[in-house]
């Protein structure tokens, strides 16, 4: 290959990525089908935003292969089937308890989680809320104290792989652990809070110290203005 050809050859090249961008851009805005990167949330901060709480390797591993990982393998299972067209947490409710759909419902659960965990995090977050969200909280557990101490304790006596979750069920706020890939939208609860407690979410930093880690979450990252919005859209 000459010179001329050689730049020739980069030329489409560079031309043919721009229109398979394109093409991804454009599908998106039609909204004829659901892109599949739209079922894999961003990242809202650098990878390196939460340290020391959350180290830049541990979002690394979690939110790059764990993550990324059952984004990919629900778009190879919902390939080609009904679900495919569909939004995820639709996903989520029509595969639960469908045997034949368990790993359909495993990943797409877990991807709604995931997407959900990492907005639950902020830089310089954590400690006590403001507004709304106090009074509800205030209202349900007595006091904000009395809240986080069950909620961390609910974390920490997660037995396995898990989730723990702060939710609006029906007036009242809760806490309440799912294991595995389980999510409070399959049991009619809307998610205000989560925090990851599979080993995965901590182990680089933290090892076996998961209180440790909760402890970070509780005092330095919990987003709560995201929390007061998911209680505002709740109703
Ligand atoms: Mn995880």
């Amino acid at each position: 290959m000459d010179r001329r050809d050689f730049f020739k050859t980069s030329f489409y090249l560079s031309a043919f990525a721009m229109v398979q961008l394109a093409g991804i851009g454009c599908s998106r805005q039609s909204g004829t089908t659901e892109p599949p990167s739209s079922l894999l949330s961003p990242l809202p901060y650098n990878q390196d935003s939460l340290e020391p709480y959350i180290s830049s390797r541990t979002i690394e591993f979690h939110y790059g292969k764990h993550h990324q990982g059952y984004a990919a393998n629900t778009l190879k299972l919902i390939a080609g089937t009904n679900l495919a067209k569909l939004p995820l947490k639709e996903i989520i409710q029509k595969s639960h308890e469908i045997k034949e759909l368990v790993s359909t419902y495993n990943n797409a659960a877990q991807l709604f989680n995931h997407n959900f965990y990492w907005q639950c995090m902020k830089p310089n977050g954590g400690g006590k809320p403001q507004g709304k969200i106090l009074q509800a909280i205030e209202q349900s557990f007595g006091s904000f104290d009395a809240f986080a101490k069950t909620f961390s304790e609910s974390a920490a006596s997660q037995f396995g792989s898990g989730w723990t979750w702060l939710v609006k069920d029906g007036n009242q706020l809760k806490v309440i652990n799912t294991s595995n890939a389980d999510t409070p939208i399959i049991m009619g609860m809307v998610p205000l809070l989560t925090l990851d407690v599979w080993e995965h979410a901590y182990y680089l930093d933290y090892q076996n110290r998961r209180a440790d880690y909760i402890r970070g979450f509780m005092e330095h990252l919990v987003n709560w203005e995201f929390a007061g919005k998911n209680l505002e859209l709740a109703g």
